[in-house]
């Protein structure tokens, strides 16, 4: 299936300059979403993947359903603040300031094996600090997996030493 087809492309959102790729014409074709998941779960099989964990918000919406698939647990990343429990926690740089991920500490047993899992690969800085936390919480990080990478940003240069998957690139 061509998913490319169903990524719209919005001009000048959020800001003037910036080509917004929305994932939602993808995920509201339930052919076209059913099949995403089942290609990138089959990616996954027999990796001995313990955990799907997912950045918010649009992370939560590939991983759940690649967890099911998989039939193993989901752990959500969070912005600070939001989870209820104990966290480990993670500071990183945005384009301007900066922002905070969290991840209960009790989430997943030492030395799981976890495949991370977001929407769209651009700079790498909010994955690559999702990847610090799984293993700051004493995770291991066995795939990082994108439905979109925007590859003139060079993302991966941030991701070396992870194994590294896109569906959809764009230049
Ligand atoms: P990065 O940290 O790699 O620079 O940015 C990636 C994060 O920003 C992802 O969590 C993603 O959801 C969001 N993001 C940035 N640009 C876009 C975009 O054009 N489309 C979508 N769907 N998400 C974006």
């Amino acid at each position: 299936m061509n998913f490319r087809d169903k990524i719209a492309i919005i001009e000048g959102f959020p800001k003037e300059g910036i080509s917004f790729k929305d994932i939602t014409p993808l995920i509201g074709d339930g052919e076209a979403f059913k099949t995403l998941i089942d290609e990138m779960a089959a990616k996954l099989r027999g990796q001995g993947v313990d955990y799907i964990a997912g950045p918010e918000a649009r992370g939560f919406i590939f991983g759940v359903p690649l967890a099911y698939a998989l039939g193993v647990g989901f752990i959500p990343i969070r912005k600070k603040g939001k989870l209820p429990q104990e966290t480990v926690t993670i500071t990183y740089d945005l384009e301007y300031g900066q922002d905070t991920l969290e991840v209960h500490k009790n989430a997943f047993p030492k030395g799981a094996r976890v495949a991370l899992v977001d929407d769209l690969l651009a700079t790498g800085g909010t994955i690559s600090a999702c990847a610090k936390l799984i293993e700051l919480a004493g995770g291991e990080v066995v795939s990082v997996d994108f439905i979109i990478e925007l590859t003139e940003l060079h993302g991966r240069d941030k991701l070396d030493g992870y194994k590294v998957e896109s569906l959809i690139t764009y230049d």
